[in-house]
């Protein structure tokens, strides 16, 4: 029965995997927070205008891979394939311009129509840092540093590198545009279908082509580095050396661009060997285009995104449940104080399980299945001298503990 499968390029979260997706937020969210950015949510779908316009017509997710939908007032909806464009309008329609800087930090599932295999999803999960209004290479600076950081508290930063390039600023890429359109054009016959439909509308995107007759092609293009005015290289010669100064070590890519419209002078990767083909684990760049581009004040940008389902397979730690403290009723007898003191346990933040039935062996079993760091046992002889047996399950040590000290004596399995 196909529908009690998951949809194609769909996966639950079991608990196992939540814990680690969590792990990855939690940690994010607190070095962002250290960095100063705030966190935000914007709704997982929005108009369909909003990705058009900023992703542009020739981008492989406008082109082929947004999931969009007529709703039942007839509006023209769209999932989000990705988060930038929907935190710029909300920057907009939230009025926010005249609070310039901003800083944001945001997560949530993202939406592709893309062919699933290991790393590629079509419910898929990021977090995603954005600074609005920071026209300087500090701003670089910092969310690039914050993103290393990250990945530093992840305790994947040894297993990742960190890709740079830069795509300079309007007049740099219109020259260099007009030499690739001529080298592509006296090469015509070597591209892809698709590259070709790119070669007018946007030529930049060939050298992003996943193609491998365009691949070859773009290996021996000439380089972007060759045609950027001094203003352009004087921007990347100062987030290149700011990096350098936190010891952030970078691997210049010349080849590096990124696949929409609006991206301008730095691009950067954080890539690792680690998951195969699906190897780019962050992945960002500068947008000092793209709120105009909405319709909204002149404003630039920069920002980064990550794959939480590629971060979570790098974790080298398993991010195991909290143990819980079992407590176990003898006897029926005891169930009904067994539930009161549960319930006090729970509400002083203690984590207890309390299973349903069962006799005292099974009871015992349970606790041993649910990884309990120790089990509170009341019996009728316990209740009557208003004690509890507290037994260590690591060790099998057990001693009795009075009902009234037994929160503060528990707090050493924490
Ligand atoms: P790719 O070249 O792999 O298609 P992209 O340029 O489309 O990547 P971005 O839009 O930059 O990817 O997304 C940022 C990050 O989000 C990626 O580096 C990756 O970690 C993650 N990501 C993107 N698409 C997917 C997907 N379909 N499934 C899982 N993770 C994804
Ligand atoms: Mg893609």
């Amino acid at each position: 029965m196909s529908s009690l499968q998951p949809v194609r390029g769909t996966h639950d979260l079991l608990p196992e995997t939540a814990r680690r997706h969590r792990a990855v937020i939690d940690i994010a969210r607190r070095v962002a927070e250290c960095y100063g950015y705030q966190e935000i949510a914007t709704p997982i779908f929005e108009f369909s205008e909003v990705f058009k316009r900023t992703l542009g017509d020739t981008s492989d997710i406008v082109t082929k891979e947004m999931y969009s939908f007529t709703d039942r007032g007839g509006e023209q909806l769209t999932l989000r394939p990705e988060a930038t464009a929907g935190v710029a309008r909300a920057l907009i329609s939230g009025g926010l311009s005249q609070q310039l800087p901003l800083k944001f930090f945001c997560h949530g599932p993202m939406f592709r129509y893309e062919r699933p295999q290991k790393g590629r999803l079509r419910q898929f999960h990021q977090i995603d840092v954005e600074l609005l209004g920071v026209a300087q290479p500090l701003g670089d600076i910092e969310v690039i540093a914050l993103g290393a950081q990250i990945l530093r508290e992840l305790g994947v930063y040894d297993r990742v590198v960190l890709e740079l390039n830069t795509l300079g600023d309007t007049e740099s890429r219109q020259a260099y545009r007009a030499v690739l359109v001529d080298y592509f054009k006296a090469h015509r016959d070597r591209l892809s279908e698709d590259s070709l439909g790119r070669l007018e509308r946007n030529p930049l995107r060939i050298l992003d082509s996943k193609d491998e007759g365009d691949r070859r092609l773009v290996a021996e293009a000439p380089l972007f580095t060759d045609f950027l005015n001094d203003a352009s290289r004087d921007f990347f010669a100062a987030v290149t050396a700011g990096l350098e100064s936190l010891g952030i070590p970078y691997k210049l890519n010349p080849r590096l661009v990124r696949g929409l419209d609006y991206y301008c002078h730095t691009a950067f990767e954080f890539t690792t060997e680690a998951l195969g083909a699906q190897g780019t684990v962050m992945a960002g760049g500068r947008y000092d285009g793209l709120v105009a581009m909405m319709g909204g004040p002149a404003t630039p940008g920069i920002g980064w995104a990550a794959g939480i389902e590629r971060l979570a397979m790098l974790l080298a730690a398993e991010t195991p449940a909290i143990r819980p403290i079992a407590v176990i009723p003898v006897g029926a007898a005891e169930e009904a104080a067994a539930l009161r003191l549960t319930e006090s346990l729970r509400r002083a933040g203690i984590t207890v399980d309390l299973g349903y039935g069962g006799n005292l062996g099974k009871r015992m079993k349970r606790a041993n299945r649910m990884n309990a760091s120790a089990a509170v046992i009341l019996g009728e002889d316990e209740q009557a001298r208003g004690v509890a047996a507290v037994r260590d399950l690591d060790s099998g040590e057990q001693e009795e503990v009075p009902l009234n000290a037994l929160r503060d004596h528990l707090a050493r399995y924490r």
